[in-house]
Parts: C-alpha cells; structure tokens; sequence
C-alpha cells in the first residue's frame, strides 16, 4: 500500500487542529445526545445515519488512538479530560492543550512507521486522478524534489486530501490547504456535494485570520463588542459563546456592522477573568499567538477576533461506506462529504470524522482492492500530465498565479461570505469565470524542476478555480438560509423545497446541479435555537 503526500504528513493542516475531538465517553452522556447536537448543529442537513455511525464510533475510536499513544489531557480522577465546544450539551470535547490535532497526528504517523507494508511517498503532488471503463485506475503524481511525473496504478484510491479554505483569502487553513483532491475528482466524474456551505470561525486574529480555538470559549472566553456587552446573550440567551458556529458568526458580524465593534472591526474575547494559570497551561498556544502576531496579552486584556473562513462543510460525496459513484474511489475528511456536517460543522467533530471515516474508507478500500482486477493505468496517461505541466512551463507571456490567486480570494471574501446578496453572487460568478478564462493563460516564471513551488501554486489555483466556482453556482441556486449559508434575500430555512443535497457534477459549460434528499431517521427538522 502507498501513501502519496504532498507535504510531510506531520505537516498536514491536522496538525493544526487545536480544541479537541468529541466522544460521549462519560456514562452521564450519550450518543443520541452526541448524535441530536451534530444534526441541530448542521441545521438538519446531516444525514442521520452517518451521523450515527459518527458519534457510535467516536468513544471507540478515541480509546484506540489513546492505546495508540496520543498524550490527551486528564482529569484530576485520572480520566480522559473534557471542555466543553460549540453546539454541545454535554462537556464531551476530549483535548490535548490546544494542539490536540498535532496530538493525534503523530500517535498515527507513528504507527504507519511502524507498518513495513505501506510505503509513504512524502513530498509527491497527485495531479490527476485516472478513471476508466467506469472505475479508478489510479493518480499521476509529480515529486516536488524533482520534478519528476510519475504514474502510480491503483485497484483503489482514497483521497483523504484535506482542506480548501485557501480559495478564501481570510482563511485559518494553512496554504497548503486548496482542495487538489476534490478538483481531481470532480474532473474525473465524481460529485461534489453541498459545496456552497462554507463554515466561517468566529473568533479569529484580524489580519492573519489565525485561529483563536472555540476551547478558549470552552474554558469560559467571554466576547464583549466596544460598549462593553455580552452581546451573546441577546443572540443566544442559553448557550451564549457556546452557540453553533453560524451562529456566534453571524453574531459578531452583526454587532460589527451595526456600529458596536471596535475601531479595528472586531470584537474583543476576554480571558482575563479565568486566571493566569489557567490561561497559560491550557491555552498556551493561543497565548503565544496572541502575543506574537496581535501584540496583545489575553492574560491582561481582551484579543480582537473576527470571522474568518475555516472548513469546508462539502466535498466529494460519499455514502457510509465512504464509497463515491466512482468505483474504487473513496474519500474521507475534510475533503469528503458524507454527511455528518450538513450545513454547519459543530467544532471537534471533524477531527473525529476524519479518523472514523478514515477507517471505514480504508477498510473498504482494501476489500474492494482484493476482488478488483488489476489496473489499467498507461504511460499515455502520465504523458498527458506531463504534457498539461509542461505547457504550464513553457508559456512565455501572460500573468503569474498570484494575481489570478489573490482576485479569486478577494471575490469570495467580498461577495461569497457569512451573508450572501443575490447580486454578489452574480458578480462573483461572472468574476470566477473571467479567472478561469485568464488562468488559462498564466505563466509560471521559475522554469525548474527542483521544489518549483511556482508550478505547483499555478496547478493548485486551477483546482481552487473549478471548486469557487461550484460553490458559487451552489450558493446562487440554493434560495433558502441554512446552517452558515445566509442568503439576505431568502432569510428563512426552506425545509421543503431545500431538504436536500446539492451535487455537483462537471460539464464544459460549468458545473450541474442536482439534488439528492437527506436521510432522516430519528430527529424530525425543527427550529434550531441555541
Ligand atoms: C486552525 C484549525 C484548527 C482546527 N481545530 C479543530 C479542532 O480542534 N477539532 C476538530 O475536530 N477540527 C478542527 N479543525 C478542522 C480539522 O482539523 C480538519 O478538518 C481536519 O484535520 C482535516 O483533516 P484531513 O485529514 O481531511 O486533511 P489534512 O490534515 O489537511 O491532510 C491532507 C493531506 O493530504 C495531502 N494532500 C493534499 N493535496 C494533495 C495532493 N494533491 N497530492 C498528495 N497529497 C495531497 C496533504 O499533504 C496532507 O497530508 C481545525 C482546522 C483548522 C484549520
């Protein structure tokens, strides 16, 4: 088995993941609780059944990473500790500090070093996915060390590939986060699916759009706006800072906007009152964040924060079993939507969602794999990447990726939001499809094979051109507000015209919309209030 990354794996934006994962561990919780939050908090768009499996396994899974060495917090009993996190009912986030991301990822990493069967291909970007006769045949992929293209057949491929908040320009995910995965898979056929519900974290840093975890709001953050009010309590006078994300969002926005914000444009997250010692052992790297790049103390004095974009609530569409309609292609994580999140993501459950689906795609993967016949991979295949990449390489006039990169990003910060107008969203259709139009035109400047970052950004923004353009088409056509899409015209949740999914496939002519209705099973779609 290969693992193909085009970072080194310990360098995943996981490892950037700060406040927790989610389990009902605790005999005084459980998992219908678990379950009912996760589709509250998705605004009934989840599918139950996925989320089922999510919350079932979440308790087993976080015991077997604990046995698989991850180093979680503990209670003065000696249990597994908890904070609480958004959305939640219960104080079911289990946490290392605030790098519980970081935690995991090296217990896992550990692990596939230990297993001489996989080999890991660190440093390789997969840059096309190859589909034929109706199933995977695998990727081409290019080492960065080198340059060099290569083809790597496949019975089965899972893409696990992360993230794609970099489309946005107000973005907590790291830069390597631009959804090469999804773009590949759409291309190939699969469906991308609620692409247009785009999560936007409430409290990050102005400026760097650096994550301030919603476990500071767990240990008992308090927002204030400049005249000094809780104003969560006129939004949601029970869970307060706890709401669901969309919420407090929105929230801070409105306040923002409204003339109640500070000078700067954010609001401020107090600490102070939890005390120094508490501050600084369990939020000790937010402390550092704030201190090095706000300038500020959170110990002393409250840290400016905004929203900014943070996940992806879709991606490419799976069924419980992480199957996509592709045969032998599975996906999982960030990059995958089952759907556990539906249209707004609670926080710590995606951490859980990437091991758990993780799992099942594997699992699946490799029993689809033994039955499979062998792959068909060619080196026409590889030569018609190599050929896309030296084309890229070779043009001579034209403008550079980053222009294009930095107009994409500023489209979809200005008019693909919290709040979406009917008319900026017309606008930025009409803006992504001119960028598609001059990205076929870019040039990448360095012409050399060694780490060519330039080559690899140009290839990375043409992935995040097609899904901008998905999740704006998705956006324009969905006329309801639900979870964190808001359409200023269509203020209201539409259950129904709009329990549904929305899948994307690709076309020349753009991408088609279809729609696929929600599995319910136990929690009837009710008014959400936090
Ligand atoms: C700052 C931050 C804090 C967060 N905090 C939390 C939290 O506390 N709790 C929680 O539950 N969630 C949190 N999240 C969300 C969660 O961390 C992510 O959704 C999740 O970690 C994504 O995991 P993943 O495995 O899907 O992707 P990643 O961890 O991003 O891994 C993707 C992998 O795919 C590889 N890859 C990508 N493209 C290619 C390509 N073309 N070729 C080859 N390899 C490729 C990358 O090298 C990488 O190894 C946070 C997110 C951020 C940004």
């Amino acid at each position: 088995m290969g693992v193909l990354s085009k970072l080194h794996p310990l360098r995943s934006h996981s490892g950037a993941a700060q406040g927790g994962i989610n389990a009902a561990l605790d005999p005084k919780d459980s998992v219908k609780d678990h379950v009912y939050d996760t589709v509250k908090g998705s605004d009934y768009l989840a599918d139950q059944d996925a989320a089922e499996i999510l919350c079932k396994e979440a308790g087993p899974t976080v015991i077997e990473m604990e046995h698989m060495g991850t180093i979680f917090n503990r209670a003065p009993d000696g249990s597994l500790d908890r904070r609480a996190f958004g959305g939640a009912s219960y104080n079911r986030t289990i946490y290392a500090a605030d790098r519980t991301g970081l935690a995991l990822l090296q217990a896992l990493y550990e692990e596939v070093g230990r297993d001489r069967k996989i080999r890991v291909y660190e440093e390789w970007d997969a840059i096309d996915l190859i589909v034929r006769d109706g199933r995977v045949q695998g990727v081409v992929a290019m080492e960065r060390k080198s340059g060099h293209i290569e083809g790597f057949a496949a019975k089965a491929v899972v893409l696990a590939t992360g993230p794609a908040g970099r489309i946005y320009g107000k973005t907590t995910n790291s830069h390597e986060s631009t959804g090469d995965g999804c773009a590949l898979a759409y291309r190939a056929g699969a469906f991308l699916k609620d692409m247009e519900f785009v999560q936007f974290h409430p409290t990050c840093l102005p400026h760097t759009s650096i994550l301030i975890t919603e476990g500071a709001r767990g240990e008992g953050g308090i927002l204030r706006n400049a005249k000094g009010e809780r104003f969560m309590e006129r939004y949601a006078p029970h869970f307060k800072e706890l709401a669901s994300r969309d919420v407090v969002s929105r929230a801070i926005v409105t306040e923002v906007r409204e003339g109640r914000g500070f000078p700067d444009g954010t609001v401020r997250l107090e600490l102070m009152h939890l005390g120094k010692e508490k501050v600084e052992s369990k939020l000790q790297e937010i402390v550092s964040y704030s201190r090095t790049f706000a300038g500020i103390d959170p110990v002393v004095e409250g840290i400016p924060v905004f929203p900014a974009q943070h996940y992806m609530m879709g991606g490419i569409s799976t069924n419980p079993k992480a199957e996509t309609n592709i045969s032998g292609l599975y996906a999982a994580g960030e990059a995958a939507c089952v759907s556990v999140h539906g249209a707004n993501r609670l926080g710590a459950n995606s951490l859980l969602e990437t091991l758990v689906y993780g799992k099942i795609a594997g699992q699946n993967a490799a029993a689809y794999a033994k039955t499979a016949t062998a792959s068909t991979l060619s080196q026409a295949d590889v030569e018609a990447s190599q050929n896309t990449v030296h084309a890229l390489l070779e043009r001579k006039d034209g403008e550079t990726p980053a222009k294009i990169r930095t107009e994409m990003q500023s489209t979809m910060d200005e008019l693909v939001g919290v709040y979406r107008h009917p008319d900026d969203l017309i606008n930025a259709i009409t803006r992504i499809s001119q960028l598609k139009v001059r990205y076929t035109k870019c040039i990448v400047t360095d012409k050399s094979t060694t780490f060519n970052l330039n080559l690899i950004e140009a290839i990375e923004l043409g992935h995040m051109l097609d899904l901008a353009e998905v999740i704006v088409a998705g956006a324009l056509a969905r006329t309801e507000s639900r979870g964190a899409h808001v359409r200023t015209d269509y203020p209201k949740r539409d259950d129904q015209k709009w329990m549904r999914h929305t899948l994307a496939s690709v076309t020349k002519e753009g991408p088609n919309l279809t729609y696929l209705p929600v599995t319910v099973t136990e929690f009837q779609p009710k008014e959400r209030a936090y």
